[in-house]
């Protein structure tokens, strides 16, 4: 590591509570908080509407992007190219788009070289897939959240009702099995935890319950 930025990694399948629980890690240390699946996800919002990707207009983004993290005044929000990224990439099917995305090498060898800036310039809370195994491997925590697949659906749901967003839930359950299916079966990256990661079901924890069991163990090797 070539500076003393804090680095605390969080990895796990989607609907595990890791953006919950990192948003408020990030808070209670008063660092950032980094949301490498919105980086996937507004890759894949270019992609939307074209039945496949093209390599070459995919090249030419990822050469003309940047990710910075902006200060609103209260937290940290990811933009890309200044502009900050919002619901429109909190979607399943953006979600799915980003999963098959992210199985491309140049998407993440670019996302990883973003990802390794920003925390030169920031600590961070980094949520994720390859977070503690990849892309900071030398992170000072680390991080694995898990949860039975009913449970992750059910947060899912209720995340997308608040946004007002109706979703039916056998779906979503479905989606996410695909989705698990790919990221942890992919060649490149796959989802699993570090061999150094504190592993926690949460499936029967409340936030506060995980974000204690997070803060001893941070406490304990300090
Ligand atoms: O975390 P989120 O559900 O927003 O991530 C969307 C997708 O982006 C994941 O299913 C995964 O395929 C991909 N991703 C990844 N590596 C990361 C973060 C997300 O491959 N570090």
């Amino acid at each position: 590591m070539t500076d003393s930025k804090l680095i605390i990694t969080i990895d796990g399948p989607a609907g595990s509570g890791k953006t919950t629980i990192a948003k408020l890690l990030a808070d209670k240390l008063k660092i950032a908080y980094l949301d490498t699946g919105a980086m996937y996800r507004s890759i894949a919002l270019f992609f939307l509407d074209e039945n496949e990707i093209d390599e070459e207009r995919l090249k030419n983004i990822l050469d003309n992007i940047s990710y910075t993290l902006v200060f609103d005044g209260e937290t940290y929000q990811l933009a890309l190219n200044n502009k900050i990224l919002g619901s429109e990439i909190r979607s399943e099917k953006v979600g799915l788009l980003a999963s098959t995305i992210s199985k491309i090498p140049i998407v993440r060898k670019y996302l990883t070289e973003f990802q390794r800036d920003i925390a030169k310039r920031h600590s961070i809370v980094a949520e994720g897939r390859d977070m503690g195994t990849v892309v900071f491997p030398y992170a000072k925590y680390k991080f694995y959240l898990t949860a039975k697949p009913e449970v992750r659906a059910k947060r899912r749901w209720l995340q997308l009702k608040e946004l007002g967003v109706e979703a039916d839930l056998n779906e979503i359950l479905e989606d996410l099995k695909k989705r698990d299916e790919q990221d942890t079966t992919r060649e490149i990256a796959p989802l699993k935890p570090a061999e150094d990661a504190h592993i926690i079901d949460t499936s029967n924890l409340t936030l506060e319950k995980i974000l204690t069991e997070m803060i001893s163990v941070i406490n304990k090797n300090d």
